[in-house]
């Protein structure tokens, strides 16, 4: 089964947040929450969201 997985440092955050859903349609969620409430982002501007992404893995296990 695949996963994504997301790490805030991955995209240069001083932050230890890391979160893991089964597709990215459940993971962008957790990810906008995070970003909201840990790092008072109202809106993901687009260049972030680009990081986002960019940055979000994808395994198998
Ligand atoms: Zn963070």
């Amino acid at each position: 089964m695949a996963k994504y997985s997301f790490k805030c440092a991955d995209i240069g955050m001083d932050c230890g947040f890391e979160t893991k859903a089964s597709t990215k349609e459940e993971l962008m969620p957790l990810i906008v929450n995070h970003a909201k409430t840990a790092h008072n982002m109202n809106e993901i501007p687009p260049d972030v969201a680009k990081k986002v992404e960019s940055a979000i893995k994808k395994s198998f296990f």
